[in-house]
């Protein structure tokens, strides 16, 4: 997907609107437009990358800076105590509706399980 088209890569670069709470020189964080919790934060890389499909052997330290990343969050935005659920949908079947890796930082409530 061209990156002028991709809603996150115009989000990362400042060309859409955004609520970003993090930033750095790999990845941006912010939240998501509808909320499935009481705290919903995106993480994304600034590289596009379709999915994690797409990840290559290259791409693990950007993964696992994605991870850190979830954690660094939580505690910046409190919920790290209480406790957090992070997801990344791929693919249809994993319910992916945008097309740019990004990873789901949920909390604020007590989730369930199995999902859905
Ligand atoms: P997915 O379904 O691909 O795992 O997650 C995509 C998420 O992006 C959804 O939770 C959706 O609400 C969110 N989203 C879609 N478009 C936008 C947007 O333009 N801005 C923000 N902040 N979130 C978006
Ligand atoms: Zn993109």
């Amino acid at each position: 997907m061209a990156e002028n088209s991709c809603i996150f890569c115009r989000i990362a670069a400042g060309d859409a609107p955004s609520n970003i709470i993090y930033k750095d020189e790999l990845a941006v964080a912010f939240t998501d437009v509808d909320p499935k919790a009481p705290s919903h934060v995106l993480i994304a890389p600034r590289e596009h990358m379709d999915s994690l499909n797409d990840a290559a052997r290259g791409d693990e330290p950007l993964l696992g800076h994605l991870l850190r990343l979830a954690s660094k969050i939580a505690n910046q935005i409190g919920i790290a105590e209480t406790g957090f659920r992070t997801v990344v949908n791929t693919g249809e079947d994993g319910g992916q509706s945008v097309q740019h890796l990004h990873l789901h930082l949920l909390g604020g409530r007590k989730m369930t399980w199995p999902p859905g």
